[in-house]
């Protein structure tokens, strides 16, 4: 079977379709299908998981035996990059890699035959197209993603944002008004405060470059207005609940999922619209 190339599903619409296979400090892999009449592909976002567990979860989801078109790596942390299934799916398959992160790739071994460099815009094929912006992580940088799908008859967009470390006007400026959203809720800070973890840990995760609280998260999310859906990422195990996580969305208009380390999230759909601008304008909004 050629490589990023799915079967033909024929009950399926065209558009963009995110499923995440797993999410937390435990590994982060999600898949995003790009549906069409004529060509479908999928992509793995991160590739945290060993390649035992994501073939078997790729199956679970109904991707037994497929290859993706290509590895997307936000950020070159093991929980996001594990060696074994960047190498795993053999030469043909490219893993797509921020040009900030090509220093620490090298110097770790984690550079592959085939290696596509980004920084700001790239094309993947099958009709979609990635937008990126660095958010602050730790030294280099996290990259967050907007994917755009066009169709003859129609767009639609998806943003993924992990590992954010702080909100910021440039981030929410960037993914406004994407149809679906994938965003980090890392940590409850009551939880974070009363975790029996080192102080440098907690020091880390909320200091601007880790990671964003609920409350952070919600307050991007409400600033980017997305269309239609919200995916919760990286909840940590230690220091937030779905729950938690979740009732901060209580009211909103979007549907919302909680992503787990343990399950896939059903298959979330961006269905095509018509073509033109879906960036809404974005609230402002001042660092913190
Ligand atoms: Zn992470």
């Amino acid at each position: 079977m050629e490589s990023g190339f799915i079967e033909s599903k024929p009950a399926q619409q065209s558009g963009l379709r995110l499923c995440v296979l797993a999410s937390g400090s435990a590994g982060n892999c999600s898949v995003l299908v790009a549906h069409g009449p004529v060509e479908t592909a999928f992509w793995l976002i991160d590739a945290g998981l060993s390649m035992k567990r994501t073939r078997r979860l790729l199956s679970d989801v109904g991707l037994a035996d497929q290859i993706p078109r290509g590895i997307i790596l936000t950020h070159l942390d093991d929980d996001h990059a594990n060696p074994s299934v960047l190498d795993g799916f053999g030469d043909e398959v490219p893993v797509f890699l921020h040009r900030r992160h090509l220093g620490r790739a090298e110097r770790e071994g984690r550079l592959f035959r085939r290696t596509e460099v980004f920084t700001s815009q790239i094309e993947l094929g099958a009709g979609c197209s990635l937008s990126v912006r660095l958010a602050h992580h730790d030294i280099d940088g996290s990259a967050t993603l907007r994917f755009l799908l066009e169709r003859p008859e129609g767009c639609c967009e998806l943003g993924y944002a992990t590992d954010v470390g702080r909100p910021t006007s440039e981030l929410i400026e960037h993914l406004a008004g994407v149809d679906v959203l994938a965003i980090e809720s890392n940590y409850c800070p009551r939880m974070q405060e009363a975790a029996n973890r080192p102080a440098q840990v907690k020091a880390r995760v909320t200091g601007g470059s880790g990671h964003l609280s609920n409350q952070q998260c919600v307050r991007m999310v409400r600033a980017i207005a997305p269309q239609a859906h919200v995916v919760l990422l990286h909840l940590s195990h230690q220091c937030n609940t779905p729950e938690l996580a979740a009732i901060e969305h209580l009211g909103s208009e979007y549907r919302l999922s909680v992503s787990s380390q343990h399950e896939p999230t059903p298959w979330i759909e961006a269905g095509l619209r018509p073509a033109g601008p879906a960036r809404v304008k974005a609230e402002t909004l001042f660092e913190v």
